[in-house]
């Protein structure tokens, strides 16, 4: 069977592929196969915090990436050509203007093809939703920090803030709006007012996880919006009363404190030296005694096998104690002192 000849509408010549009538050399000459949208490119920046908006998102990124995706994304070129990665070159037109030129280069049929697009951009500077919720202080939600029925120390605070900042970095990352409102230090801890309600309830969790304690839970009615109840949140976590270092008595024994979790302790037993692990829920109703008040340094003034004869740091009065096991001692030890009994904490 003949197949039919064709030839290209412009130069006559026989060809096997046409496109708009045309051969590949005619239509690779014509041009006009590349375009931009019609009229300025907008856009929106933050003139507080730097983030774009793309797509309804604002997000941390460089202001020459964000409007080369722009002036990418309003590109129309011909299916029929195979193009290399179009070129985006800018030149400050303006405070908040680009000029923007495009070169684009493809192939068809073994023909180079070159054409190049101008466009400008306006740089519009808003306020981004986050930095205007941060100029009102705006806040979802109340993390309260304490200590059941102590006071959180220092240390303590700085690690689940440091913790907590580092998670919020987190979510922030990933295109999150969300930022501590304000910070306040109380007597007994420490209030974060944050902006994000369902993020600060991941957080009271993942803190709960890292540092043990109980989380509470309470509602406040706040307002209306749009016919329906506006709840701001309390989340509260509450650590246990003990922390590492502390002495504790349970059942009449008394423990100290080697390592804390969020699970539970370990601790070893001041009558008999050996470890024990304990779950916080097993252990909530323990007594817990003040460390500054019974912990001290003493020193061992002899030692034959298990029997010693430790000088009492408060009378300067010796006292001898018989060691569950016999060990290596160093010339000061710690001590616990409780009810007129001295008990060594054996290093480890
Ligand atoms: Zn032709
Ligand atoms: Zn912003």
């Amino acid at each position: 069977m003949r197949k039919d000849k064709i030839f290209c509408v412009n130069c006559g010549k026989e060809t096997e592929n046409l496109i708009d009538g045309l051969c590949l050399d005619c239509y690779s000459r014509k041009g006009g196969f590349a375009s931009i949208k019609k009229g300025r490119l907008k856009i929106e920046v933050c003139s507080t915090c730097g983030s774009i908006k793309y797509r309804g998102k604002w997000l941390k990124e460089d202001l020459e990436d964000a409007m080369k995706r722009l002036v990418i994304d309003n590109l129309l070129i011909s299916k029929n050509i195979s193009w290399k990665r179009p070129e985006v070159k800018f030149r400050r037109k303006g405070k908040t203007l680009y000029e923007v030129v495009v070169d684009i280069e493809g192939e068809i049929g073994g023909n180079r093809v070159k054409e190049e697009v101008y466009t400008e951009i306006l740089v519009d500077k808003v306020s981004c939703p986050t930095c205007s919720r941060k100029a009102g202080k705006y806040y979802e939600a109340i993390i309260q920090l304490r200590g059941n029925e102590r006071e959180l120390d220092e240390r303590e605070i700085k690690e689940m803030e440091g913790f907590l900042r580092r998670r919020m970095k987190e979510f922030e990352d990933s295109g999150r709006g969300v930022f501590i409102a304000d910070r306040k230090k109380v007597k007994k801890g420490l209030d974060l007012y944050i902006s994000d309600r369902k993020v600060a309830h991941s957080l009271i969790y993942q803190l709960k996880e890292e540092f043990g304690g109980e989380v509470k839970e309470s509602p406040k009615l706040f307002g209306m919006k749009e016919g329906v109840r506006q709840y701001r949140m309390t989340y509260l976590l509450r650590l246990p009363r003990y922390r590492k270092g502390d002495v504790i008595i349970i059942d009449e024994r008394l423990f100290y404190i080697r390592r804390y979790s969020s699970k539970g302790i370990k601790a070893v037993g001041l009558n008999d030296w050996k470890d024990y692990n304990f779950r916080h829920n097993e252990i909530s109703s323990c007594k817990v005694l003040d460390k500054k008040d019974v912990i001290r340094e003493a020193v061992v003034v002899n030692k034959r096998g298990r029997d010693v004869l430790i000088l009492d740091p408060d009378s300067y009065k010796t006292k001898e104690i018989l060691l569950p096991r016999d060990i290596e001692l160093r010339e000061t030890v710690k001590i616990v002192k409780y009810d007129e009994e001295i008990f060594v904490i054996p290093e480890g």
